[in-house]
């Protein structure tokens, strides 16, 4: 479902991908390791055209992300078109950003029906069966101040969800929480794995990602050092940065 070639990326002069390639299959679960500053953001970022690549390609889905490449040179384009490739992958972040004075249904039904052209009808009722599985079909009326940071957080995902996304990506979703929160959202997102979603996800979760991975990534200074599956990368580490981090983690 994902195909990234080559992928790089500088910021004034600071290479901070330097030729990624990664290939998530359809429903494959990710799990993207590193320290802070490896680039795990910015790839999430570049995936769905919130930067512009400096070189190489990523497909989703088939489609080329952010250029034309019809007739063997590249044209980018247009913001509006962009914007299409980017409906078909929600995105958690860290911080949830739900409207503050929108209540947690409307915060649901609010893309689905501005930017899809949904029925209002329609997209509440189906808003409301993805609050049930995120665990809040008791809150359809409650206002993001009124609940808690995993609550807020599993709206944000129901939000992603009722935009039917071919893929996730989650950068740390769990990392502003208070730690007995945590338990909540990764359940949420273990179950939408379960569901068959294909996710990418950065995460400092070793459990989750032991767990529930397929796979597990791990980037240092802008490139993939190690992948394979969790019991390997996490388990047997053939790399010494990746046992580093590794032991940092424990
Ligand atoms: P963290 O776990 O801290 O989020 P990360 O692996 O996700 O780290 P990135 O956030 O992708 O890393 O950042 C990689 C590098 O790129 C960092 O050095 C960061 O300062 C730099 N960087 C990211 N975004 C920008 C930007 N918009 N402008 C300039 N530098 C940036």
């Amino acid at each position: 479902l994902v195909h990234a070639v080559n992928v790089s990326k500088s910021f004034h002069g600071n290479e901070v991908l330097k030729g990624i390639d990664m290939d998530v299959a359809t429903g494959e679960v990710v799990v993207l390791l590193g320290p802070s500053g490896s680039g795990k953001t910015t790839f999430l970022r570049c995936i769905n055209q919130l930067e512009t690549i400096d070189g190489g390609r990523i497909w989703v889905d088939g489609d080329l992300m952010g250029y034309d490449d019809r007739g063997g040179t590249l044209h980018r384009l247009t913001d509006k078109r962009i914007a299409a490739q980017r409906r078909d992958i929600g995105m958690c972040f860290q911080r949830f950003n739900l409207f503050p004075h929108k209540t947690v249904l409307e915060n649901v039904v609010e893309a689905p029906v501005q930017v899809k052209g949904m029925k209002r009808k329609a997209a509440e009722a189906r808003a409301m069966e993805l609050l049930q599985q995120v665990g809040l079909g008791d809150k359809p009326s409650a206002y993001p101040a009124q609940l808690s940071g995993g609550q807020q957080q599993r709206v944000a995902i129901a939000r992603a969800l009722a935009m039917d996304p071919k893929l996730m990506l989650f950068d740390e979703p769990t990392s502003a929480l208070d730690p007995e929160l945590v338990g909540e959202v990764l359940k949420v997102m273990r179950d939408l794995a379960t569901r068959g979603m294909t996710m990418i996800v950065v995460t400092h979760e070793m459990g989750f990602a032991r767990e529930v991975a397929d796979r597990v990534v791990f980037m240092d200074a802008g490139v993939v050092v190690e992948e394979g599956p969790p019991s390997e990368v996490i388990g047997n580490p053939k790399h010494h940065r990746t046992r580093a981090f590794l032991s940092r983690m424990r």
